[in-house]
């Protein structure tokens, strides 16, 4: 087991303070959320543009963690002498060192590795080939898509003594990564999904990226590729030995020119089966069916495919077999409503220690005040003997909350004393869990279903899973975080960020945003009301609030809940005076009126604005003062927007001089922060970018729509020409035939009744589809004549991906911020994240 003290000789760096006592490092912790083992833990305080791992060590420290890794010059806070029983090892590059103290781990293991890059598609052929070959082989693989500079170091750590394979994913966007990651993962065997298109900012050109990306097989002995695409194909031939390719193709030259291993041709393809043909030199043809159509499934299937034809020992029959059980993977944790006001976080493609780890992250990181429930199926290839590894599942439960846990398999059941403490329940299998299946069993309860692929525990979730009514809004969470990152990068360095959650967080729901939000440490949020901010404290959300529109009767609520009111009147001032004379209030906010001319104090009432703040200074704490651009998105204003900025300006020093202290300034909302980035005093207030919305026009592609209305089709019908749709006959009546489908989803759901009569359009099948007739309370019906396939049961899109929020609110006169607040409160939400 490693100590501390071998480090420096290990991985560099020196080490001016001990461990007062050493414990054998187990973890690697870069998080100082996912403190877990703290004793055995060692921190890598990494530092990045938005982020210094350094500040955490106090907290870190106060958790019990003793163990660190730290950049020389970026001294602890308090110095060294504040963490006494700590060891530190300084070095120059805190990330270097971690990539160093993986590869040796690595180092330790004699194993087939694989190491998987390309552009799609890495983590399902990952994900596939551990399936695949599971069955003879103990497999160690990045959870999920850990793929990057830091992903891949916490990846291989995990590779034990036990396993036989290693199967690992590199990612990288920038050139010289891949010969790091490469030292890392030390692959023996390579896979190169493919070469995507996109312009990818970090390479000069796609050949320097695909050269990149070769460089991770520098020293393998063979690398898995498809020779149809040109580049993969110019890049393997110029840097790899002839031994070391092993090609497919679906073009009869290329094989015929010794070019690649194998030929496929595809023999027939339907909806859900592909059956294809394998020709390889001297053998006879193999013929294998596929479980699905889609091409880039096939793809993905048609690599793991040649590595099994390569693979000692699996006859043909036993592969067919094997991929007959494949299933599309699963590549995000879906957060979903079930009975009896459950959760559910649906997590049913594997189960083994690392991703076991990462779900229950996923649900400690989740605001609802639930009891939390593990439904667990036995956790495989851990490499661990079974006693140590249900020791080890024992000890992950407390930190995410478990305090139910329904065990499902021959493994956990035997090893039920390693969790006595919990209510516990044990099966054997999937089926007898289902018989016994009760719905009363479960109630207002936060469920994990996690289970490895052969226990179908899918079965489970559509148990609990109750009849929603099938109207849905998916919120993507990992869209969301890539918008904030998107407006951090545009903040100068030091200044704040406010976000915007008022009216139920742009329709997307306060809580999941705001707890979201609090992970990723923003500085403030702001409600409309006090009661939404009441209700996100009640939900355990402690960052600072500021409430835009207190009433004069709420400050007690205010005081009691520690909500930050704007103040905009000399009314509402002399209010919050009376109260702060009752008891201490929260600080507060002055709203400024530059020229909205909504709320606020005008220029002309700073002199009488001062003098009441300098009477009462010791009353009434000043937090910032703010004002709203009227028209920040629009460059036809700008002159007008600087004005007010400018007079914002004016105003402040004035106000900060008879407090006698300086407070926070703000102006700038998400077209603001894009279109003015010299204006950002001290704070931002972002809103509709982070729900996904460019408003300013600037940026079109920056940001990833966040939210997804759906529906389904209830009902396909062939309407004769000459007939009408819907009420008041408004649905045009037509020279031909034509087939309708009438939509679960109406105006009662947030549907504006603008879209009728062609107005609209929805996504069916991907296409675009145009209302007929009135959007009416509860549905609505579109004009599916050309496309063939629609059917009920079909899922449509209303807008998301493919159909973007501007172009629907430009068609009915309307503005983004409309439609999303307009779902509403009976349309189910649903939370993805990768
Ligand atoms: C809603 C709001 C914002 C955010 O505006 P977006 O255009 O959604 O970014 C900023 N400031 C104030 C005062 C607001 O009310």
């Amino acid at each position: 087991m490693l100590q501390f003290s071998d480090l420096p000789a290990l991985i560099g760096g020196i080490s001016p303070q001990q461990p007062a006592v050493a414990v054998a490092i187990e973890r690697l912790l870069l998080d100082s959320r996912r403190v877990e083992t703290p004793a055995a833990s060692l921190f890598f305080a990494l530092r990045g543009p938005q982020h210094d791992g350094h500040r955490y060590l106090p907290e870190l420290y106060r958790a019990g963690v003793r163990q660190f890794v730290v950049e020389a010059g970026a001294a602890p806070p308090g110095g060294l002498a504040a963490y006494p029983e700590a060891g530190f090892l300084v070095v120059d590059d805190v990330l270097a060192t971690l990539q160093t103290l993986a590869a040796h781990h690595r180092r330790q293991f004699r194993l087939p590795v694989f190491g998987i890059t390309g552009s799609n598609g890495k983590t399902i052929v990952k994900e596939w080939l551990a399936q695949l070959l599971s069955p003879d082989e103990l497999v160690c693989k990045s959870p999920r898509s850990y793929n990057s500079q830091v992903g891949v170091p916490l990846s291989v750590w995990e590779l034990s003594g036990r396993h036989t394979l290693g199967i690992f994913e590199a990612g990288i966007s920038e050139p010289g990564e891949m010969v790091r990651l490469a030292e890392v993962i030390q692959p023996t065997l390579g896979i190169f999904t493919n070469l995507g298109t996109a312009h990818d900012a970090g390479f000069a050109s796609s050949e320097e990226k695909v050269a990149e990306k070769m460089r991770l097989f520098e020293h393998v002995d063979t690398v898995f590729y498809c020779a149809d695409h040109p580049l993969v194909h110019a890049a393997a031939a110029q840097q790899l030995p002839p031994a070391a390719r092993a090609a497919w193709t679906r073009h009869r030259a290329t094989y015929a020119a010794g070019e690649a291993r194998w030929l496929v041709s595809i023999e027939e393809s339907s909806a859900d089966r592909t059956v294809l043909r394998m020709e390889e030199a001297a053998a006879p043809p193999h013929t294998f069916t596929l479980p699905f159509a889609d091409a880039p499934s096939v793809e993905n299937a048609l690599h793991c495919l040649a590595v099994l034809l390569s693979w000692p020992a699996l006859e043909p029959a036993e592969i067919q077999r094997r991929l007959a059980r494949l299933q599309p993977v699963a590549m995000r944790l879906e957060m979903k409503q079930a009975l009896n006001e459950c959760y559910v976080l649906d997590d049913t493609y594997n189960n083994d220690l690392a991703g076991l780890r990462l779900a229950l992250d996923a649900l400690a990181r989740q605001p609802r005040r639930l009891p939390r429930t593990l439904i667990l199926s036995d956790v495989l290839e851990s490499g661990l003997p079974e006693a140590d590894l249900y020791a080890r599942v024992a000890a992950l439960l407390p930190a995410s909350g478990v305090a139910r846990l329904i065990g499902i398999g021959p493994g956990i059941s035997a090893h039920h004393q390693a969790f006595a403490g919990l209510q516990t329940q044990f099966y054997p299998d999937t089926p007898a869990f289902l018989a016994a299946f009760r719905p009363d069993d479960f109630r207002r309860e936060l469920l994990l279903v996690k289970g490895a692929r052969r226990y179908g525990f899918e079965r489970i979730v559509a148990a609990l899973q109750q009849k929603i009514h099938g109207t849905v809004l998916e919120v993507n969470l990992d869209a969301l975080v890539h918008n904030l990152n998107f407006y951090r990068r545009r903040l100068q360095p030091g200044v704040k960020l406010m976000v915007m959650v008022k009216a139920f967080a742009y329709g997307s729901s306060s809580m999941e945003v705001a707890n979201l939000l609090q992970f990723h440490r923003v500085d403030y949020l702001a409600v409309a009301y006090a009661d939404e901010g009441v209700d996100l404290r009640r939900q355990g959300i402690s960052l600072p609030i500021m409430v835009m529109n207190p009433a004069p009767d709420s400050f007690d609520t205010l005081r009691q809940y520690h909500l930050e009111p704007e103040i905009y009147s000399f009314e509402l001032l002399h209010a919050c005076l009376a109260a702060a004379r009752q008891a201490p209030l929260p600080p507060v906010h002055l709203k400024l009126d530059t020229g909205m001319r909504r709320l606020g104090f005008g220029e002309e009432d700073v002199p009488e604005l001062g003098a009441l703040l300098h009477a009462n200074a010791a009353l009434l704490p000043v937090a910032s003062a703010l004002t709203h651009l009227a028209s920040a998105d629009e460059p036809g204003h700008d002159a007008f927007s600087r004005g007010q900025l400018a007079a914002f300006a004016r105003m402040v020093p004035r106000l900060e001089y008879a407090l006698g202290y300086p407070i926070l300034r703000h102006a700038l909302n998400s077209a603001g922060i894009v279109r003015f980035p010299e204006a950002q005093p001290d704070m931002v207030r972002l809103g509709i970018g982070l729900y996904g919305v460019e408003a300013s026009g600037q940026e079109p592609d920056a940001l990833r729509p966040v939210s997804t209305l759906r529906t389904t089709i209830s009902q396909v019908k062939t309407l004769p020409a000459g007939h009408t749709v819907g009420y008041g006959r408004r649905g045009e009546a037509t020279a031909h035939d034509r087939r309708i489908a009438t939509l679960a989803i109406g105006y009662a759901d947030g549907y504006d009744r603008r879209f009728g009569n062609g107005v609209g359009e929805v996504l069916v099948r991907g296409q675009r589809a145009p209302l007929v007739g009135n959007v009416c309370m509860d549905m609505c019906m579109v004009d599916v004549t050309n496309i063939a396939a629609a059917r009920a049961g079909d899922e449509v899109v209303l807008f998301g991906e493919g159909l973007p929020l501007i172009e629907l609110a430009t068609r009915i006169g309307t503005i983004a911020y409309e439609l999303l607040t307009n779902v509403s409160e009976r349309v189910k939400r649903i939370f993805v994240a990768e």
